[in-house]
């Protein structure tokens, strides 16, 4: 086995040891809504700002740099996190129109 093939089995394990990490995190924090099987939940950054990484897009990130990561997050279902995602951005936007609208009111009262 030359010295390539020997990377490229190693870095396979340590993927597959991060896998199973993730994996058996999610299981041990089950979904709010009960939601439990690990393959139907995901990691929601509690803030947004922190966020450096998504974990499902980790494959570079060394073991230590996940598990920095996952401590920011809280883990949900993808259907209570798409929720949560659609509910935050329609709050928002909503947001973002009241301020434009009072901005434009601002401007008539102006002139
Ligand atoms: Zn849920």
């Amino acid at each position: 086995m030359d010295k390539n093939e020997q990377k490229r089995l190693y870095k396979n394990r340590v993927r597959t040891v991060i896998r199973l990490y993730l994996q058996d995190y999610k299981t041990t924090r089950p979904c709010s809504c009960g939601e439990g099987r690990h393959y139907c939940l995901v990691f929601h950054h509690r803030d947004e700002t922190e966020k450096e990484f998504t974990i499902a897009h980790s494959r570079d990130k060394s073991f230590s740099t996940i598990v920095a990561e996952v401590a920011k997050c809280k883990v949900m279902c993808a259907n209570c996190h798409n929720a949560l995602h659609f509910l935050d951005d329609t709050i928002s936007r909503e947001r973002r129109a009241m301020e434009i609208e009072t901005d434009d009111q601002l401007l008539l009262f102006e002139n």
